[in-house]
């Protein structure tokens, strides 16, 4: 019997990876220019990083998470990592980034994995490209993290981008908040889906983003969260809002958009295709100034964001971000008699003076070989004839001008290094 890959994954095919590879390129010169380093952190952390980072309450951790026993004695339960900025909050902690010169700024490119219902753009390993601003609680900070954002998705030329923002307000204002939320729903709880009414107990803010028909209906009516914000919120986010003026980056007020993480404080957007499919949003992010002593550390004001990498490159699709098709070898080399030692010593020699060569490997005819050479798009074919080398020659084909000369072996690679440009 055939095997199949896992549901919800998906091969990237070398034309695939070379968009991957162009994509990934932006984001590492974007992130350059706005000053981030790059950190990568294991695929599986602790469970209770999760448990802690991102909230028992949420989606993610009661239905998403792919929990495993370690092996060992003392084995302890880990997880494939759900999103990034627990591991990334983990790792600023871990290694004592703290003790930097404040804000660290980080940003990180890996697969992600929910087990999540698979739809078009949706994957249970899914990738997300991830920046975050550790120590700075200036609104600027907010401003800039969803600069690059917004950047990024023009760059790969994606249009017709909406930039959703709200303030789901901090400790201090998030309990005034839940009471008149609570106080709301308290009164049609009956008539929300079973979710919400496990929410309307640990997570009431959530039931305001619930896609259920129902929960939507009713909610219509709900207070919003920016009319809770205490006198210190509502200055951030209208500071925000000037900068996000100043640098002309439009957005819509969304007060529904509460995002499905526990730790996030103040600042919470999205960015949304609309018409993209059901799941328009490609990406979102905020404020988490309580996530850092959630895991176990000092209180660290943070700021950042996660895209999906999947979703941008379908949306990539249609239109900018086309990526030229693979270019043949350079040279490719023909074996025509008892030749293959010295073809295989030429291809070894060409690609170390850095020319892209290639060979034969399936004993294919002198004709079938020219054939092969072609359908690579090969520039330039040295083929390696018997009689030829006795003479010390073999003949060079140029396929685009379809002429053929000799030239001495142990001039061929100088030869084609001028000849290609190199
Ligand atoms: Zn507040
Ligand atoms: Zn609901």
């Amino acid at each position: 019997m055939q095997i199949s890959r896992p549901r919800g994954t998906s091969d990237i095919l070398p034309e695939e990876a070379r968009r991957w590879r162009k994509l990934e390129n932006v984001i590492h010169e974007l992130c350059r220019l706005y000053g981030y380093g790059e950190i990568r952190t294991p695929i599986f952390e602790t469970t209770d990083l999760f448990l802690r980072g991102v909230g028992e309450a949420t989606d993610i951790v009661e239905k998403e998470m792919y929990t495993f026993k370690s092996k060992g004695k003392r084995a302890n339960s880990l997880t494939l990592r759900p999103e990034g900025t627990a591991p990334v909050a983990r790792a600023y902690l871990e290694n004592g980034l703290y003790a930097l010169p404040q804000p660290v700024k980080l940003y990180y490119i890996g697969p992600m994995f929910r087990y999540d219902r698979p739809q078009a753009g949706r994957y249970r390993q899914f990738h997300q490209f991830g920046a975050e601003i550790f120590g700075a609680d200036d609104p600027a900070a907010d401003a800039e993290v969803i600069a690059l954002a917004m950047t990024f998705f023009k760059k790969l030329g994606l249009k017709g981008l909406e930039l959703h923002l709200n303030s789901v307000g901090c400790p201090e204002c998030r309990p005034v908040m839940r009471e008149k939320l609570v106080e709301y729903f308290n009164l049609r709880i009956q008539e929300c889906c079973q979710d919400c009414r496990n929410r309307l107990v640990k997570n009431p803010l959530r039931i305001l983003d619930c896609k259920e028909d129902s929960c939507r209906e009713i909610r219509r009516g709900a207070p919003s969260p920016v009319d809770c914000l205490c006198t210190e919120c509502g200055a951030h986010f209208e500071h925000l809002r000037r900068y996000l003026d100043l640098l002309n980056i439009p957005y819509h007020l969304n007060p529904r958009l509460v995002r499905g993480l526990d730790y996030y404080t103040k600042t919470a957007f999205e960015i949304i295709i609309p018409g993209a499919g059901a799941q328009d949003a490609v990406g979102g992010g905020g404020r988490y100034d309580g996530l850092v002593q959630e895991i176990g550390g000092r209180s660290v004001p943070g700021v950042g964001f996660a895209l999906g990498l999947e979703r941008t490159l379908l949306l990539m699709l249609d239109g900018a971000g086309e990526v030229a098709t693979a270019p043949g070898p350079e040279v490719f080399v023909v074996t025509a008699g008892e030749t293959r030692d010295t073809a295989t010593r030429l291809v070894a020699d060409l690609r170390a003076a850095g020319l892209v060569a290639d060979r034969d490997y399936t004993g294919r005819s002198l004709k079938a070989q020219m054939k092969y050479a072609g359908k690579l798009g090969a520039r330039y074919v040295v083929i390696v004839g018997e009689d030829e080398l006795r003479g010390g020659r073999v003949a060079l084909k140029d396929m685009e001008a379809g002429r053929q000369t000799e030239v001495y072996l142990e001039e061929m690679v100088d030869f084609l290094r001028r000849a290609v440009g190199k």
